[in-house]
């Protein structure tokens, strides 16, 4: 999956300035970034949330041009292809969790409702939630609930998951569980593009890391090297420093 030349506006506010990314299959991308620097604006480019008013964006042998009309078909090509998982969850409310991660594939992918709970049921066992499949959502800690939206785009069976601050919400603990679920799926190559502020996580499961600022990409490259005490570049340093809390006295 990648995306060339990308610009996209909000009003006069040029948020995306010609972005080119690669996101390597079978891979784990992290984006890092202060806040307003454009992550979600690309994350959402990638499942068409949000439309560019120009660049490619190339998806094995599907080719968009975003200065030309998408289609509808196009789009739900694409939307076939990744799988969002949302800082607030999203889940339905009025849905017991069995429901909820059943209702893409038999409303879309007409699975058979026998067929999709199968699956549900696995993967609930998959993000540790094996006896919650009868629950509500109001009955779940944010952390349970995250899993469960993971668990939801899993089902659709996406070729990327892209995930937005999965873990923001959530009170430490509650994060450490889904940071183990993400691990785990990076482990078994599943394709993902995560944005975090968890600088530790994103150290330890990420296979390439980009870090934009002003809607401009200053590094795209290894953790290793991201990481390095020597990055040559100070505005890196000083926002991993920040992050990490490295320097409070
Ligand atoms: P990040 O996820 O890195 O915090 P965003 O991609 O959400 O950044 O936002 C990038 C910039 O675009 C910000 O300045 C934000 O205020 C602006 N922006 C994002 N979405 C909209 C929108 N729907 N309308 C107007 N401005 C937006
Ligand atoms: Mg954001």
């Amino acid at each position: 999956m990648k995306i060339s030349n990308v610009n996209k506006t909000f009003g006069d506010k040029h948020v995306l300035h010609d972005i080119s990314l690669d996101f390597p299959a079978a891979k784990t991308t992290v984006i890092v970034g202060p806040s307003g620097s454009g992550k979600s604006t690309i994350l959402r480019s990638l499942n068409l949330l949000e439309v560019p008013e120009s660049g490619r964006y190339g998806f094995d042998d599907l080719q968009l041009d975003f200065a030309k009309k998408i289609t509808n078909k196009q789009k739900l090509a694409l939307r076939k292809k990744t799988g969002m998982v949302f800082q607030d969850y999203n889940l339905f409310p009025n849905k017991t969790v069995l429901g909820n991660i059943i209702e893409g594939p038999t409303q879309v992918l007409k699975q058979s409702k026998a067929a999709a709970t199968k699956t549900a049921n696995e993967l609930l066992a998959k993000v540790g939630l094996a006896q919650y499949g009868d629950s509500y959502p109001n009955q779940l800690s944010g952390g349970q609930a995250q899993r469960v939206a993971i668990a939801r785009a899993l089902a659709m069976n996406p070729e990327y998951i892209l995930l937005d601050e999965p873990t923001s919400a959530l009170d430490p603990e509650l994060e450490l569980e889904v940071l183990k679920v993400l691990l785990q799926l990076a482990r078994e190559k599943q394709s993902m593009v995560i944005v975090t502020h968890n600088m530790i996580f994103a150290r330890h499961v990420a296979d390439k890391i980009i870090f934009l600022e002003n809607g401009h990409v200053l590094f795209d490259g290894a953790p290793e090297q991201f990481f390095a005490p020597d990055n040559p570049n100070e505005r890196i340093k000083s926002f991993i420093a920040s992050m990490t809390m490295e320097n409070l006295d």
